[in-house]
């Protein structure tokens, strides 16, 4: 038994989902924040649980020649990036690992080897930055594992502007003492600053998060973000409700455009505040090509694309299948994947707003027969209804587009269960520094 505050020997052997390293000391794992491959620790116990142990470097007894100096000054701090202190291949290593483990452990397969993609670019890159303002009036990120705001200036993986937006956000809240919100007494005003960037047309959302109704001061709000060149939406989110989710229902825009535009794959895409949007659009280009390579389409098929949010990959295969249908649970995204399919010219595009499980029952019942489907569902996974209503449906190909390697290992379990193989898998990085990671892989009959 592990004691906590006791100091111990321990090798790094692995890495958690998190990005943590895993040790093994006493037939226990303890997990290690800032590891790097392969080194030798002492670690204090600073938390013994009921499965493992969290662990903190007290000493580096041999180091890993992958162990780099960080750039971001808030690192180790910050809850946003895990990676910053290894080099991007070991980080990738440790992706492209997680990825084949989870299959194999998990998903019951026996895959050799896999391959990751890795991004050219590991800085500016994220489109899409959610800063939650503190009740003192600062805006940054999340302290790692708790709601105290770190004040951040600039983050690495945003592009200038995004930061920029930030600060002449702050800039009106203090001049129109606007009171940020209070998560405790669930007071105050202002409560996140969400901005997107679109990378190839360098437009610029802005959209303020909202404990009310309204704000105040407007046309000085306006003014100060409109200073900011590509500036396109500028709206306001009402949420007025407690937890941690961080968009409401409803969103009004106050200046410009509902949406913002940006190019994909040569198609163009509009995407409001509520819908999902990649937040990497480089990757995001590789990722949807492989999705199309996976699928193989020879232009007599049709494709089903459920989670099919704004319609980015569903559009894709458009081009190269009879007839594709879009489903998405967001109203504002089917909003924008039916306008984008009106403004990319594609005809054979059918989209509607539903649960991506009722309406693969819904479509199973009808008989409809898709030869291909994709999925590319939330961390989550897909439900069991969903999996009922593929094998129902039987199409030859299920393309899987997954952001939690461990529930697409659990899908592809149960998708095996139901007559298919495992045919393609292979991870893409569209989170450089994070520990998030992107894989695709494609089911046959
Ligand atoms: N393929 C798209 C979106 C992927 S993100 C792209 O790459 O841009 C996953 C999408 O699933 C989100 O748009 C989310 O709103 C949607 N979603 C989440 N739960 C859902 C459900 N139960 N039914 C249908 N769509 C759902």
């Amino acid at each position: 038994m592990l004691k906590k505050n006791e100091i111990y020997r321990a090798q790094v052997t692995g890495f958690t989902s998190e990005g943590l390293g895993v040790c093994r000391v006493e037939g226990c794992a303890v997990f290690v924040p800032n590891a790097a491959p392969e080194e030798v620790y002492d670690l204090r116990i600073v938390h013994v649980g009921k499965n493992a142990a969290h662990g903190k470097i007290i000493n580096i007894i041999t180091r890993s020649e992958q162990r780099v100096n960080r750039e971001c000054p808030y690192a180790k701090l910050c809850g946003g990036c895990d990676f910053w202190h290894l080099t991007y291949e070991a980080e990738c290593e440790i992706k492209r690992q997680r990825v084949l483990d989870a299959l194999n452990r998990l998903g019951g397969q026996a895959l050799q080897n896999i391959n990751i993609t890795g991004a050219k670019i590991c800085k500016n890159y994220r489109n899409k930055a959610q800063y939650p303002v503190s009740t003192d009036g600062r805006a940054g990120f999340f302290k790692k594992g708790t709601h105290d705001v770190i004040e951040i200036d600039r983050c690495l993986i945003l592009p200038e502007i995004t930061d920029q937006a930030k600060a002449a956000v702050l800039s009106w809240a203090k001049q129109a003492k606007v009171k940020p919100y209070d998560e405790q007494s669930h007071t105050g005003l202002l409560r996140h600053i969400f901005v997107r960037t679109a990378a190839k047309t360098g437009q610029i959302m802005v959209c303020l998060v909202i404990n009310g109704e309204d704000i105040p001061q407007k046309k000085r709000l306006i003014a100060e973000l409109t200073k900011l060149k590509g500036m396109t939406c500028i709206a306001i989110n009402q949420n007025m409700r407690k937890g941690n989710a961080v968009l409401g229902e409803v969103t009004k825009t106050i200046w410009g455009e509902d949406s913002i535009e940006d190019i994909l794959c040569g198609l163009r895409f509009r995407i409001s505040p509520r819908s999902f949007y990649q937040v990497n659009r480089d990757q995001a280009e590789i990722l949807y090509e492989k999705a199309m390579e996976a699928a193989q389409l020879n232009g007599n098929e049709t494709v089903l694309d459920l989670y099919c949010g704004t319609g980015t990959i569903t559009l894709c295969l458009a081009k190269k299948a009879k007839n594709v249908i879009g489903v998405e649970v967001i109203d504002a995204a089917i909003e924008n994947a039916k306008e984008n399919a009106k403004r990319n010219g594609i005809e054979n595009a059918r989209f509607f707003c539903a649960d991506a499980g009722q309406a693969a029952k819904q479509l199973a019942k009808e008989n409809t027969k898709p030869d291909v489907i994709v999925v590319d569902p939330p961390r989550k996974g897909i439900s069991a209804d969903v999996i009922e209503a593929i094998a129902e449906m039987s199409p030859k190909k299920v393309v899987y587009v997954s952001c939690d390697p461990a529930t697409l290992a659990r899908d592809v379990k149960l998708l095996c269960e139901k007559g298919y193989n495992l045919t393609h898998a292979e991870a893409v990085d569209l989170f450089p520094r994070c520990s998030h990671i992107e894989s695709i892989v494609c089911l046959s009959k």
